[in-house]
């Protein structure tokens, strides 16, 4: 609840300025807020601390036991039959951060006849493994997801629950939020532990990437979070681990607990779209000048087996479909080799691709903030370079 103590407030209109959501204005030299807009962000209160004539006021749930909930979950997302990395670079923080709490880490996979899974989470650090094996989870679908896992966290009481910010975790991580009632912060880029209060001390980008926020869930457990693929770095996988497999398998799950029915699975028609696991990538930035000119970057990844990748300004423009931008607004990726063409590298897409390991810039503007970070760096026309390299790959490699 927020409100505005009539008497304190001098009508100084710091407060109007301050919120980011436009909650609130002046009526009769008094501060008014609208509750409807409020996102309760704080903004307001920090910019009246001088006067403190605005209140916010948090319940907390008197009806939850915090101590009763215990240890680190990651939900180890599998798509047909197949891992995906973030499970891995899930468990790789998760193990920090079960370390600091001194509690288990534990994985929790969802699948039929994925059993194959659970051995590989915990070479990667899981202490043991949640194993719901059942026809109905054989592929993703929200409702039936929804019920194991919340099901399970109603028997077992995690502290905190992270999630990979990839499609499936947004969709999944929010809704068993909502079941359970507790807080979810999505996209995170660090996490760290509050070991006196036991927080999960969440950190994530603001305000179109303009502020960094750190978030905590203070009166709710457990504490959830997603995370976007290729931010945190997996731990070397240790073949000789071993940990403790938990198979549940008296969850009530029935067909009629799915309100959709699957017809059909289609997948993308662009086989090289998915960035966040490619190895290589070649992306298109502005400089390419026109949409039909993607074809020299599309050329380039598919004699070298990468995945198009592309700047937003070319998103924007309307010259490829959004789920190739890489960056901030975009994916965040981490392959071997990202080849970026004609890109002038604004932060807001180096934060989506600066940690991978070999960069190659071509550019013709010497200036350009992509040699920062760029290993190799080609001045030079993008037209002139790219179908070289592209031929000399293809002969290379008898293509
Ligand atoms: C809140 C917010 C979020 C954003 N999120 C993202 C994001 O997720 N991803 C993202 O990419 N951007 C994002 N942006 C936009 C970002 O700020 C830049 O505008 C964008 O990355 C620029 O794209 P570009 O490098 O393709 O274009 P430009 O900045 O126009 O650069 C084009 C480059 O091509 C070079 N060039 C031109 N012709 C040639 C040629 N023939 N050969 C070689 N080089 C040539 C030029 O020298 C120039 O350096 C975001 C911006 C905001 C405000
Ligand atoms: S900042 Fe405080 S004192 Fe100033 S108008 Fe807003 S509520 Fe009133
Ligand atoms: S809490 Fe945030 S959104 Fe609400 S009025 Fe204050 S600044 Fe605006």
């Amino acid at each position: 609840m927020i409100y505005v103590i009539e008497e304190k407030c001098i009508g100084c209109s710091l407060c109007v300025k301050a919120c980011p959501f436009g909650a609130v204005k002046l009526v009769e030299k008094k501060a008014v807020i609208d509750l409807d807009a409020c996102t309760l962000c704080g903004a307001c209160v920090t910019a009246c601390k001088k006067q403190n004539a605005i209140v916010i006021e948090r319940e907390a749930r008197e009806d939850v036991d915090l101590s009763a909930y215990k240890g680190v979950w990651v939900f180890a997302e599998q798509r047909d039959g197949i891992l995906m990395n973030v499970a891995m670079e899930l468990l790789g923080v998760g193990r920090i951060l079960a370390d600091k709490l001194d509690v288990t880490l534990s994985a929790v996979l969802l699948g039929s006849d994925v059993s194959d899974m659970p051995e590989k989470l915990i070479h990667y650090g899981a202490d043991q493994v949640y194993y719901v094996n059942h026809p109905l989870l054989e592929q993703y679908q929200t409702d039936v997801y929804t019920k194991a896992l919340v099901s399970l966290i109603e028997r077992y009481f995690p502290e905190i629950v992270l999630f990979g910010a990839s499609s499936l975790g947004r969709s999944l991580a929010p809704r068993v939020a909502a079941r359970i009632q507790t807080g979810l912060t999505a996209d995170c880029t660090e996490l760290e532990i509050d070991v006196d209060r036991r927080l999960l001390v969440q950190t994530r980008p603001a305000f179109g990437g303009n502020l960094m926020a750190t978030i905590i869930i203070p009166n709710h457990r457990p504490q959830m979070a997603t995370v976007r693929p290729n931010v945190m770095i997996p731990l070397e996988p240790d073949l000789s681990r071993e940990g403790k497999v938990i198979e549940v398998k008296d969850i009530a799950l029935e067909a009629e607990d799915i309100c959709t029915k699957i017809l059909e699975v289609i997948q993308a028609a662009d086989i090289n779209v998915n960035l966040q696991e490619a190895e290589i990538i070649v992306s298109g930035g502005r400089g390419l000048g026109k949409a039909e000119n993607f074809s020299v970057v599309r050329e380039l990844a598919e004699v070298i087996g990468g995945a198009v990748g592309a700047s937003r300004a070319t998103v924007d423009a309307g010259w490829i479909p959004s789920y190739h931008q890489v960056g901030q607004t975009g994916k965040t990726v981490h392959p071997k080799l990202y080849i970026a063409c004609g890109i002038s590298g604004a932060i807001q897409h180096l934060i989506g691709m600066q940690t991978s390991d070999i960069i190659v810039a071509i550019n013709k503007d010497p200036d350009a903030p992509i040699f920062d970070v760029a290993t190799f760096g080609i001045v030079a026309d993008l037209f002139d370079i790219v179908p070289v390299l592209t031929d000399t790959f293809r002969k290379k490699l008898g293509k």
